[in-house]
């Protein structure tokens, strides 16, 4: 395990509030209790949620929503951000690609496009935690935001790129030409916290590199999957690179997201799904027709999907912990990964929900090393893969590749 954490590390399927520290829920509890506030969950429920330990598909999705029940506020948000990427950055996860379903919660004051500010910045101030000496940033004309439509403004967004020496994200050190600057946040989050900053990365070539991707939820219609698609383009300038398809697999039917996702693509964002966590044949079809940029889990799929799989080449996102937790798969040594790995198709090991789970991506790695007998060259040159899986843009594969060289160098 030690090992594994010194390796630097490409995460791409870790869903936000499935990643949050079990403490962290504890403590909003502890606020929202002193406040005054009725609290939305029992003891026992509290117990489940922090109890990081093997539960079936099903009750997660219903810990899921206990845990969306506590997350209610934008300071919430931000403050789950903000954690999950100081805690990947620990891991020495050197590329992050977060996915969160944007939410709206008139109640608390939350719209969608106020929730992903959030997010937005928490990742901000978790880069400027993290103590950036130069960064480089998104361009400060957020004119993009205003734009409506599926490529609302998404191509004309593009980066406008400075490094400027001496620039800390969140405005606490010397800032130069507008560099990092903040944008408004939610009327709640917390004032400083610098926005925009889901790329504001690199102060040296090993500093984590965040991006975020979009999650419509199976729950949701075509209008709202749309609408999901049609904020991933608007923020294309702020960092959102991509749209997942995500949520209880035993909810929904894929003509309703299939037009939405079609969108996405046409607006140059990366897609991804959930694909086969349950055995739905026909559903997996459809996606491997759709030819989707990468895919998640796959656990779940009969000898022909399993031979198209394999045919696509489609980049494969497998969480090992979170597969055999929820028993989509009986034991690491029989995951799937053994085999698709020993064949040669493109996979990346994730991490799925680091909190609800109780993983790290460093330990995913220990554990692929014991059950498939797998060399620490081997972990590296997996890292080194899926650098060309990700989102990223050109110069930061270069950056990556080159990170990774290193590290192959020295094991
Ligand atoms: P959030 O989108 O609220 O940041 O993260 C939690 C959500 O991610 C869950 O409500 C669910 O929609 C999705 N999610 C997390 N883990 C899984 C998983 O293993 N499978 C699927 N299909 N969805 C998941």
């Amino acid at each position: 395990l030690l090992a594994c954490r010194q390796l630097p590390k490409v995460e791409l399927h870790a869903h936000l509030n499935g990643s949050v520290r079990p403490q962290t829920i504890r403590e909003i509890l502890e606020e929202r209790s002193a406040a005054g506030e009725a609290l939305p969950v029992t003891e026992l429920q509290l117990k489940d949620i922090t109890a990081c330990g093997d539960r079936s598909l099903a009750d997660c999705f219903r810990l899921f929503d206990l845990i969306h029940a506590i997350t209610t506020t934008h300071a919430a948000i931000s403050r789950i951000a903000a954690e999950v990427v100081r805690d990947f950055a620990e891991d020495r996860v050197v590329y992050l690609e977060l996915r969160t379903t944007p939410k709206a919660r008139p109640e608390y004051g939350m719209t969608k496009e106020s929730y992903i500010e959030a997010v937005l910045d928490g990742i901000g101030l978790a880069l400027s935690q993290l103590g950036q000496q130069r960064c480089t940033t998104m361009s400060t004309d957020l004119s993009c935001l205003s734009r409506p439509g599926v490529d609302g403004g998404a191509s004309e967004g593009k980066l406008d790129v400075r490094e400027a020496a001496g620039c800390t994200p969140g405005g606490e050190g010397p800032q130069m030409d507008g560099c990092c600057t903040a944008a408004p946040g939610p009327v709640d989050g917390p004032a400083s916290v610098p926005s925009g900053g889901s790329a504001v990365v690199l102060t040296n070539d090993e500093a984590i590199i965040v991006k975020l991707l979009l999650s419509i939820d199976r729950r949701e219609d075509a209008a709202a999957a749309l609408e999901t698609v049609q904020l991933a383009a608007r923020y294309k300038c702020r960092g959102v690179v991509g749209v997942d398809l995500s949520g209880n697999p035993y909810v929904g039917s894929w003509a309703s997201w299939s037009g939405a996702l079609a969108a996405a693509r046409a607006a140059g964002l990366g897609v991804t799904l959930h694909a086969g966590e349950v055995y739905s044949p026909a559903e997996t079809a459809s996606m491997l027709a759709f030819r989707p940029d990468r895919l998640g889990h796959c656990c779940c799929l009969d000898r022909e999907l399993a031979e198209t799989l394999r045919s696509s080449a489609i980049p494969l996102e497998l969480c090992l912990t979170s597969n055999v937790l929820t028993q989509s798969v009986p034991s690491y040594p029989e995951h799937h990964f053994a085999e698709l790995y020993a064949a040669g198709h493109p996979v990346v090991l994730c991490t799925d929900d680091s909190g609800v789970f109780g993983t790290t991506l460093s330990r995913e790695y220990a554990i692929a090393a014991t059950a498939f007998r797998l060399r620490m060259n081997a972990l590296v040159e997996l890292g080194r893969k899926s650098v060309e899986y990700t989102f990223a843009d050109a110069e930061e594969k270069r950056r990556l590749r080159s990170i990774m060289d290193r590290a192959l160098v020295t094991k």
